[in-house]
């Protein structure tokens, strides 16, 4: 049986994110994940690196702070998957703020982040108008622009894999899903079974972590870890739109009916939009859209921009994913105001379990636990590693200059890039957000050309 320090169940951000930081410490680490790495919420977020300017309501000042230190980090350290955006906030005689309100949170926004932000400005409504020409005049005051930060979520926890793999002592297994664990004298055994040929392996682990988003609760009870249920999963959607769809020469954030807030950020040739928010009570593990939530998007959109042509024609694809929000006591207002604010738990000796937060704040979720772990296991932490920059970029870059794709290098990404299967490379490699089954060719390049080059195990 092999052993290691430490094994990691769970590959989205935070377990990519901690194998780096345990590895660049020289622990010999494990991460497990049941599917491709960073192929669940960690894909499917709103692709935002931000302070998170609504959690300025709920006074979360430190969490917004935190949040802008690292968007501005990871604008710097990876601009191939991350670069700044403006966003307009467009006030109308009915919003529930007013200008002055508007611009008070925007200062204290500009002022959280070090004066790092760009400037924020107050925009009358011609000014807005001419930068998103689809927005309904009618009603309209003015609006503010403040900037954030857009990332290729998938990517950035991919190459924080990557980054981690280069040290000797850090190991990884996709489609791998640990099926059992057995609590012994010096630590656990993890026994994990191979989706694609079904062999099962157990393994030694002196630690024990859990970095399994919101599939922890029904995970652990599974597992007989001692686990007392700690999340309220809350889904959200997400569109994927024609560029043509909406004019706008910015993102625009829309406050909805029921006080929630959409996004509408261009990237990519293209439009994001989301999200929604509802709990859940299905099988989470790749979660779908519904007609219903895909229309209730439609929906806010036809409001704001009421001349654009929006139909289910304009739509590219549809993804869903699972805030893993922890349980507070004494909760009772909407899931949107629950806080997003991450929680360590250690169930006993040798497991940890880390649930929550924000995908922005990845770095410094991980370092909290990492700077517990490093020591126990005899090692010197170096809280600063992690901010060197990545070493190994993907070959295909989401944002900026992208090469031209030819077989030889889908053949090295899928050498260089731990991909299994033909999912991984369209969707997480490649960035690609049509369907992978609506796909003639990719690039430039046949679909069965490039599927050829998969083995069935
Ligand atoms: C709709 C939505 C929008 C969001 N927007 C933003 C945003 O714009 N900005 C932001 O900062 N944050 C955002 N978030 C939050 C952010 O996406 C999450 O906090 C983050 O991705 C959680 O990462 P994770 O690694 O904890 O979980 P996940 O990425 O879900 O990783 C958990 C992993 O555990 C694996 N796993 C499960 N069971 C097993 C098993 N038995 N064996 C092995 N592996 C297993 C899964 O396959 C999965 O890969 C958003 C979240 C959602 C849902």
């Amino acid at each position: 049986m092999k052993h290691y320090e430490v094994v990691i169940v769970g590959g989205g951000v935070n377990g990519c994110g901690l194998l780096r930081d345990l590895a660049l410490n020289g622990v010999e680490t494990l991460l497990l994940d049941k599917g491709d790495y960073s192929a669940q919420t960690s894909q499917g977020s709103s692709k935002m690196l931000h302070g998170g300017i609504r959690y300025l309501e709920n006074l979360d000042f430190g969490l917004v702070q935190e949040a802008l230190e690292e968007k501005n980090l990871w604008l710097r350290l990876t601009p191939h998957l991350c670069f700044e955006r403006e966003f307009y906030l467009p006030l109308y005689t009915y919003s529930k703020y007013r200008p002055f309100m508007l611009k008070a949170g925007l200062l204290l926004y500009d002022f959280l982040s070090h004066f790092q932000n760009r400037p924020h400005a107050m925009l009358s409504k011609a000014e807005l108008m001419a930068k998103i020409p689809s927005l309904d005049e009618v009603n309209l005051l003015g609006g503010g622009k403040y900037y954030d930060g857009v990332v290729d979520d998938a990517k950035l926890s991919l190459e924080c894999l990557y980054d981690g793999l280069i040290e000797p002592c850090a190991s990884a297994k996709s489609y791998c899903e640990v099926t059992r664990t057995r609590k012994t004298a010096s630590g656990y055994e993890v026994t994990s079974r191979c989706l694609r040929t079904g062999q099962e392996e157990t393994v030694a682990a002196k630690l024990l972590v859990f970095t399994t988003g919101p599939f922890t609760d029904l995970l652990l009870s599974k597992l007989g870890v001692p686990w007392t249920p700690q999340l309220i999963p809350s889904k959200g959607i997400h569109l994927w739109l024609k560029a043509g769809a909406i004019e706008a020469k910015g993102s625009v954030v829309l406050t909805t009916k029921d006080n929630r807030v959409v996004f509408v950020i261009p990237q990519r040739n293209s439009i994001l939009v989301g999200t929604t928010e509802t709990p859940v009570d299905q099988e989470i593990f790749d979660i779908r859209a519904t007609r219903d939530e895909v229309n209730y998007l439609l929906g806010v959109l036809r409001e704001y921009f009421p001349g654009a042509p929006l139909d289910e024609r304009a739509i590219i694809s549809t993804y869903a994913a699972v805030r893993p929000l922890v349980r507070e006591e004494g909760h009772t207002e909407g899931l949107g105001k629950v806080s997003r604010f991450h929680k360590i738990y250690r169930p006993d000796q040798s497991s940890y379990v880390l649930i929550g937060g924000k995908y922005t704040t990845f770095r410094r979720m991980v370092q909290e636990l990492a700077q517990e772990i490093v020591p126990r296991l005899g090692h010197r932490y170096r809280p600063n590693l992690t901010l060197n920059p990545l070493r190994q970029r993907s070959l295909m870059p989401t944002f900026g200059e992208k090469p031209v794709l030819t077989k030889e290098l889908v053949k090295e990404i899928i050498r260089t890039e731990y991909v299994t299967t033909f999912d991984d490379l369209v969707r997480r490699r490649l960035s690609l957000l049509e369907e992978p089954g609506d796909l003639q060719d990719i690039l430039g390049l046949p679909v069965a050309e490039i599927r050829s080059l998969f083995k069935t195990p």
